[in-house]
This record gives structure tokens, C-alpha cells and sequence, in this order.
């Protein structure tokens, strides 16, 4: 028998949730219901320049109108940054993560030099240039050391997934620059943390998978099951996110709004009440956690 289930919804305080990100809280609490497990909410507040104050208070009702309840209280980012620095402490003591002193700039014209350019769109892959040392110039970052490979993995949803971490990413930031704990080590040491057995969140989230796998083996941490959500595009055809103008959700007709959320998901509108709608959703849930995953 595997761990009791144990899933999330991990929104990022940037502002209210949209249609899109309601899609995702649905989703991961349908899913802790129908496996009769535990569903919990974290903010995730480490990358502070982009919260925004009082977003996480209006998630949380938000999703309280949803009928969106976490089975235990909230966790925040932001009061966990000891346990992030154990854990880079830990992999800095196995050799799994180097200091870094590249800027931008330097990982552009390193790849430039290795004949690499730059795929627009694309966060550069890095080039490994402080792999084997800083040479005199300054620290900056941390990064993990990837190994050669690809990491395959199961989606729930999307079936089998694979990346080749070493060359699409290349060794990635754990601690920036800024100073800031970087999302992957956050939210792999708060999932372990959490003893989250399945993370079901947004497609738009789903290449982050295979960074998020390494570190867990680096970490010597269980892996989750992982199930990513269709998007709702907006009038663009683009993913809907806050960045294209996501409104917030009209919770002045809970049911509708949800209705619309279950629809993404493939679910059938549902009449009565709020409470009634979730349950109806729960049965119809497809997505049945096998053994296997
Ligand atoms: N905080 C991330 C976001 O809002 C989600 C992280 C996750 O579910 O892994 O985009």
C-alpha cells in the first residue's frame, strides 16, 4: 500500500484567482475527494517582488465561496526559507549544487560561443560555465547539478512525458541572484514536506515536471504522482493567465462560475447548490488514481 493520498492546490499570491487557476483548484480538490484523501492550500509567496498584498487572504476566500475547503490550514512560502536552506545546504555538502556568478549576459555569449543561440520565448539553457568552479568571480546563484539523461515520467492526463533536463535546461537556480529561493526548490521541499502523494495543477506547469523529479531524487524524497489540467485560453488563443488580462472570478454566482471551471475539465454543468454540484463531481471525477502512479 502506498502513502495515504495527500494533494494541493499551490497558488502563487500574484493576484485573485482567474478562470484559469479555479480550473486547477477544482481539479485538485476533485481529486483528493474522489480518493478520499487529504486536499490542502500553500501560498506560494518566495518570489516576493511579484505578490501582491492581500492576494493570498482574497485566494482563500475565493476559494471558501468555491466550497473549496482545505483539510488543514494554510501553509505560506515565505515562513518556510530554513527549511529550503537545509535542503541546499544538504545538496551543497553532496556536491549536487555549485555557486554561480553568471549574469544573463554571460550565459548568452557563453552559448553564442558554444554555437548555441538564443530560442526566443525560451529561458537559455545553461552552458555549465561555473560547473567546475567560479575562477575568482563573485557567487551569485546556486544551481543544481543535472546529470545526462531523460527523465520520463507518467502524467495522469497526458500520458508518458519525457525532457532532457541536462541539455534543454541545463543546471538550474535553486537560490538567486536576488536572493530569493527559486520555485523548484520550494515547492519540491514543501511537497515532500506536505507528504504530498499527487500534484494536479495546470498544463502550463507541466515542463516543470522533470526539474522538479531530479531534485526529488537529489533530495532522496518520494516522487508524487503528477496530473496536469487543460488551460483556458483566452480570446487570444493564449493560455489565460494574469499576465493577459485574466479577470478576477464573478463569485456573485458561485455555481455558474464553477460550472464553467467544471467544463474545462470535461464534467457536466450541475443545478442546486454549490455543495450539491461539488459531490455530483466527485462521482463523475475520471481521473481515478491507480496503483501504479
Ligand atoms: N505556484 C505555482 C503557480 O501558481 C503553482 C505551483 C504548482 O502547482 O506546482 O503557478
Amino acid at each position: 500500500m502506498g502513502a495515504p493520498y495527500r494533494g494541493r492546490f499551490a497558488p502563487s499570491p500574484t493576484g485573485p484567482l482567474h478562470a484559469g487557476s479555479l480550473v486547477a483548484a477544482l481539479a485538485s480538490w476533485l481529486d483528493a475527494r474522489r480518493n478520499g484523501g487529504t486536499w490542502l492550500v500553500r501560498i506560494e509567496d518566495v518570489d516576493t517582488p511579484r505578490c501582491v498584498p492581500g492576494a493570498d487572504r482574497l485566494i482563500l476566500d475565493q476559494l471558501a465561496r468555491c466550497g473549496l475547503h482545505a483539510d488543514e490550514p494554510p501553509l505560506w512560502q515565505s515562513a518556510r526559507s530554513t527549511m529550503y536552506r537545509q535542503a541546499l545546504d544538504r545538496l551543497i555538502a553532496d556536491g549536487q549544487a555549485y555557486p554561480c556568478a553568471c549574469s544573463r549576459k554571460d550565459i548568452e555569449e557563453a552559448l553564442a560561443l558554444q554555437g548555441r543561440p538564443r530560442v526566443r520565448g525560451r529561458e537559455a539553457p545553461y552552458p555549465g560555465t561555473c560547473r567546475n568552479g567560479l575562477h575568482g568571480r563573485p557567487a551569485r546563484a546556486w544551481r543544481l547539478r543535472v546529470p545526462d539523461g531523460i527523465v520520463r515520467w507518467q502524467d495522469r492526463r497526458l500520458g508518458p512525458q519525457q525532457q532532457d533536463v541536462a541539455s534543454e535546461v541545463g543546471d538550474f537556480v535553486l537560490l538567486r541572484a536576488d536572493g530569493l529561493w527559486a520555485y523548484q526548490i520550494a515547492v519540491v521541499v514543501d511537497d515532500a514536506g506536505q507528504g504530498i502523494t499527487s500534484v494536479v495543477r495546470g498544463e502550463d506547469l507541466a515542463d516543470n515536471t522533470a526539474r522538479q523529479l531530479l531534485l526529488q531524487r537529489a533530495l532522496g524524497v518520494p516522487a508524487p504522482s503528477y496530473l496536469h489540467t487543460p488551460l483556458v485560453l483566452g480570446a487570444n488563443g493564449e493560455k489565460l493567465s494574469k499576465q493577459n488580462g485574466a479577470h478576477a472570478l464573478d463569485l456573485s454566482d458561485a455555481l455558474r462560475t464553477l460550472n464553467e471551471a467544471a467544463a474545462v475539465l470535461g464534467l457536466p454543468p450541475q443545478a442546486g447548490t454549490v455543495a450539491d454540484a461539488l459531490t455530483a463531481w466527485v462521482r463523475q471525477w475520471p481521473f481515478l488514481q491507480s496503483a501504479g502512479d
